[in-house]
């Protein structure tokens, strides 16, 4: 059983003026498929950065991330661009969903810049909607559907292609906590089901708790790893590797 993501020493610093802010402050874990991992930290932690390097869309400063065996570090943008395309769907907290298309064109989106033609990829956006709950909504418009809804959009686009991968930054960051609930339900069932991993970033350390794994940054650090004993994927990594998921835990101050 090997890490379908591994990050090694990974640092992100900004250059402010004659400023640095180490964004991402040397972290180390592994990432195993299958698992729903929730980065989680206070505004400013670093969560986004660390997602973002994660997804190839954003370049470390140092460090070695290896995802299904490749070094995307190393990767130039025309390599990332075909390796997020394959791998790699991503949730955004606003939704991201494009005005002007219906909700079956919004899911569709990922298989056009794929060449998909347009039947294939209407059936596969047809079948992702259904998966979510949202099989009768094709034609509505986003300003006609509730934040959930447009959220379960978001969610069966980032499927569409279907993804090794599932990033998402703050997904249920402006929905009622009753919304947050069902949607959260949602994604654990498509990892549960599907055999997906999730990483997911959260302010808010109930909503972490929902995952098979927390780490939680502070300050560019991970400060601490928490892992859900009751997680069937946990326990089958523990069998499997005789080990805890690989994590370098940084103490606090
Ligand atoms: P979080 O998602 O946990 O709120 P971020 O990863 O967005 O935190 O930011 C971590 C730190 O890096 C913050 O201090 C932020 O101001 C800084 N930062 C993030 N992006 C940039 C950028 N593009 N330029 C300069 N500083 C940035
Ligand atoms: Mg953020």
């Amino acid at each position: 059983m090997e890490p379908l993501i591994k990050v090694r020493d990974l640092y992100k610093i900004f250059n402010i003026g004659t400023n640095k802010v180490y964004a991402l402050n040397g972290v180390s874990f592994d990432i195993y498929r299958g698992e729903f991992i929730a980065i989680v930290g206070t505004s400013g932690s670093g969560k986004s950065t660390c997602l973002n390097m994660l997804a190839g869309l954003e370049a470390p400063s140092s460090g070695i991330i290896q995802i299904a065996g490749k070094r995307i570090d190393r990767m130039n943008e025309s390599q990332l661009v075909a390796f997020r395309r394959q791998n790699v769907g991503f949730i955004f907290q606003s939704y991201n969903l494009i005005p002007s298309m219906n909700a079956l064109e919004n899911v569709s989106m990922p298989l056009m810049f794929r060449g998909v033609p347009l039947e294939t990829r209407t059936k596969a956006a047809k079948h992702y909607m259904e998966l979510i709950g949202i099989g009768d909504q094709g034609l509505h418009m986003p300003n006609q559907m509730s934040g959930g809804q447009q959220q379960r959009v978001g969610i069966a686009r980032a499927l569409v292609i279907d993804p090794k991968i599932i990033f998402a930054d703050e997904p249920t960051g402006n929905l009622d906590s009753h919304t947050t609930d069902d949607v959260l339900n949602l994604l654990k069932k498509i990892v549960e089901e599907e055999h997906r991993t999730l990483v997911m970033v959260t302010h808010d350390p109930h909503i972490a708790s929902w995952a098979d794994r927390q780490l939680r940054v502070v300050d560019g650090h991970i400060v601490e790893t928490v892992i859900n004993k009751e997680s069937s994927i946990e326990q089958e990594i523990l069998r499997e590797t005789g080990s805890e998921p690989y994590c370098v835990v940084t103490p606090e101050n």
